[in-house]
């Protein structure tokens, strides 16, 4: 009776735990065994529970125990700067949740990251990528915003003792507020076993509202700035000028397609990212939060061109009398070559006719 509400995430744990151990995967047949045994003999449950929180404190103290995913490699962006451009599409159990980029950038003082990663397990792999490169230790973390690959990697940082975490005020208590749903809706897409560990530890985070400047040492800094709500309520750019770097989040993206989710407001959007480009140098070397490093031209083209031409053409279907089921007609044709076009171009046009007239944009915990 009492082995009933031990469910998949509990195994998970405590298959992790034994992996940890004896260095096996979770085909180890102790772990069938004494998982099977456990569930015939209820009598067991609570020595398993027991495991259980040993296992969990281990972990705390490890960061993470689990095998390490195998990541795309890091691209150089510019001097000491890397990032990992992760998938173009949706977050799937194939890119363990990583469809967002991982940056980091090594300092005097230092490693300085931008973003904690999809789940503990990608947040570990991506610390051993950092490792190969330097034996500076982590310092600094920001993440762009409060969805869960921004944040859901945040406890194993904390967990191996990085002390200064950033994130816009706004984002930060999104996270706060939607944790639990955020992170049942990435285990699920994702994987249980690499998500079941991630805490909640938003209240680790200083949080800003417009500018927060951090010395990194050597001279240099990294200025963390806000330029206004549009793809999320709340959102953290990163902007090094001793580098000419700017770590945009998801203010722009570079050719995939845009995603609009119900808590995105396209008109904001507009507004916030002609913020941002009138505040950087025209040459800034760009990390966008989804598609490869690129420059301020291209992200124009592809994020601000896209929702301007968007919202154009839905306010001319809306003066002409059109209702929701018309947005579908809208030529978007210009764009289909942009990856998950397919699945992204009349929800963003249906969401804009909402957004114009008051419609209801939903709920997401993404
Ligand atoms: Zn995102």
């Amino acid at each position: 009776m009492l082995f009933r509400p031990i469910t998949t995430a509990i195994l998970a744990t405590l298959t992790c735990g034994i992996s940890f151990q004896v260095q096996a995967s979770s085909d180890d047949p102790f772990v069938q065994g004494f998982a099977a045994y456990a569930k015939e003999n209820g009598a067991l449950s609570g020595s398993l529970e027991a495991y259980m929180k040993d296992v969990q404190s281990a972990e705390r103290k490890a960061g993470y125990i689990g095998k390490k995913l195998t990541l795309p490699a890091p691209q150089k962006v510019t001097d000491g700067a890397y990032t990992v451009v992760g998938s173009l599409i949706w977050h799937t159990p194939e890119n363990f949740g990583l469809n967002n980029n991982l940056s980091w950038v090594e300092f005097e003082d230092g490693v300085f990251v931008f973003n904690a990663g999809p789940n503990p397990a990608v947040a570990y792999s991506f610390h051993q990528q950092i490792k190969q490169h330097t034996d500076k230790p982590v310092k600094w973390i920001a993440v762009e915003n409060s969805q869960g690959h921004a944040y859901l990697g945040a406890s194993y940082w904390v967990n191996i003792g990085v002390k200064n975490l950033y994130s816009h005020s706004r984002a930060n208590q999104d996270f706060n507020n939607g944790f639990k749903e955020i992170k049942a809706s990435w285990a699920r897409r994702v994987g249980e076993d690499i998500t079941h560990s991630a805490r909640n530890v938003s209240d680790k985070f200083t949080e800003f509202d417009d500018k927060l400047v951090i010395d990194v040492g050597g001279g240099e800094t990294v200025e963390l700035l806000n330029f206004g709500p549009g793809h999320t309520p709340g959102s953290t750019l990163a902007y090094i000028p001793s580098r000419n770097l700017l770590y945009t989040g998801d203010v722009a993206y570079n050719k995939r397609s845009l995603a609009l989710f119900s808590y995105t407001h396209t008109g904001h959007w507009v507004d916030t990212f002609k913020a941002m480009k009138a505040a950087m140098p025209e040459d800034v070397i760009v990390v966008p939060g989804h598609g490869a490093p690129t420059d301020m031209a291209k992200i124009s083209e592809d994020t601000l061109g896209y929702l301007e031409f968007l919202r154009n053409a839905v306010k001319q279907k809306i003066a002409a009398g059109g209702k929701e089921e018309d947005m579908a007609s809208i030529d978007q044709s210009a764009y289909k070559d942009r990856p998950v076009y397919q699945q992204t171009h009349q929800h963003n046009a249906v969401h804009v006719y909402k957004e114009l007239t008051g419609g209801d944009l939903g709920q997401s915990f993404e």
